[in-house]
């Protein structure tokens, strides 16, 4: 048995059968052939960082520890280097930015892994991390090989991919290649935080980023959560205009898709009177309402009951389904 405490950043209390870590992608191999002789549930596992653990876990934890990082391209644009699943994700982005190469500057701060950053296409202040991944190296559960996916091939789209979708299980991430550019083609990107002045380099975005984070967003090891619990709904314009004739100043924002926009679940909360509440353990964080907290000691299942209550409050108010960002494990519809 193995506590996975702190395995998690909500910090909750969860006992799982085993945890299984790996190193080398033969291992992994090995493993999923002993999987096929003796079947067990299991659950692939990076930092944790968008997992909340509602119960114990009956069967294994699956965790990466490969860190290499090798180039495997460069020319006079680019370079494109291959990365362990293991590696801490932003000191991934800090390795970058020491070289001077840009693409992933707006990712600094992101807590987990580098394995996970393609299953929900992590994302912030406009970027998204399918912007610089070129190809996703996994073992095949159910098969044992080693696949290969290019980035057309995820549907990486707003905290979503392939793997988190149709593929849920289905495939082991041990390395990720990214492409990175060693001059920035294009500053406009970073106008929406109001950057142009410390746009110079990869480093003076992060600087910026990271201090933006953190006025708003809880360090994990004072205060457990996963950051974003629900994703920003995407409503279309007639939804828009129902809502904005009752909340006028509402804010929202044009996508890429045709007649479909995005609002702030932050916000919407914020209007129900939940920012800064608390029940129990479990609470909203007081600076941003689209991060639910355990204050210390909170079970899965309250912080998974508060959740539950909002949503429903939000649906109740103002008519808008709240979707969860957060993977809620072992997955059951209701607890
Ligand atoms: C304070 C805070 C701030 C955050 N801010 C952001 C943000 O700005 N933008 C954002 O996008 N996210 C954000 N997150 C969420 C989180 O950081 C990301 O989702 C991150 O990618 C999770 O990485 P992880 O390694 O912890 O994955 P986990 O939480 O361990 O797992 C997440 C999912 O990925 C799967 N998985 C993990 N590793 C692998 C692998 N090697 N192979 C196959 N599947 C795998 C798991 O099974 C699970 O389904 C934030 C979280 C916190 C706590």
């Amino acid at each position: 048995m193995v506590d996975l405490t702190s395995y998690n950043t909500f910090g909750v209390r969860a006992v799982a059968n085993a945890l299984v870590e790996f190193e080398q992608t033969e291992e992994i191999v090995q493993y999923v052939n002993s999987l096929h002789a003796t079947p067990r549930p299991y659950f692939v596992l990076g930092g944790g960082a968008n997992v909340l653990f509602v119960d114990d876990f009956s069967g294994d934890i699956l965790h990466l520890t490969n860190k290499d990082l090798t180039t495997v391209h460069e020319d006079a644009q680019h370079i494109v280097v291959r990365v362990g699943a293991g590696y801490i994700w932003d000191e991934f982005v800090a390795w970058s930015v020491k070289k001077d190469l840009w693409g992933l500057e707006l990712l600094s701060g992101i807590p987990g892994t580098v394995g996970a950053s393609p299953v929900q296409n992590i994302g912030a202040y406009g970027s998204e991390v399918s912007e610089t991944i070129v190809e996703v190296e996994a073992v095949e559960i159910a098969s044992g090989s080693l696949v290969h996916f290019q980035v057309e091939d995820l549907a990486l789209g707003y905290r979503t991919s392939r793997f988190k979708q149709e593929w849920k299980s289905r495939y082991i991430v041990h390395h990720v290649c990214y492409r990175l550019a060693k001059h920035c083609a294009s500053f406009a990107k970073y106008e929406r935080l109001a950057l142009e002045k410390d746009v110079n380099t990869p480093q003076g975005v992060r600087d910026k980023v990271l201090s933006i984070r953190s006025a708003k967003l809880p360090a994990v090891n004072e205060l457990g959560s996963a950051g974003s619990f629900f994703k920003n709904p995407e409503v279309e314009s007639s939804e828009l205009s129902r809502l904005r004739s009752t909340y006028e100043s509402m804010p929202y924002y044009a996508t890429e898709r045709n007649d479909v926009y995005k609002l702030s679940a932050g916000w919407l909360i914020e209007q129900c009177g939940w920012k800064g509440s608390r029940v129990g353990n479990a609470g909203v964080y007081e600076k941003q309402a689209l991060v639910i907290v355990n204050h210390g000691g909170a079970t899965g299942r309250e912080i998974f009951a508060l959740s539950e209550q909002i949503a429903a409050d939000v649906y109740q108010k103002m008519g808008v389904r709240l979707e969860r960002e957060v993977e809620v494990v072992p997955a059951k519809t209701r607890y």
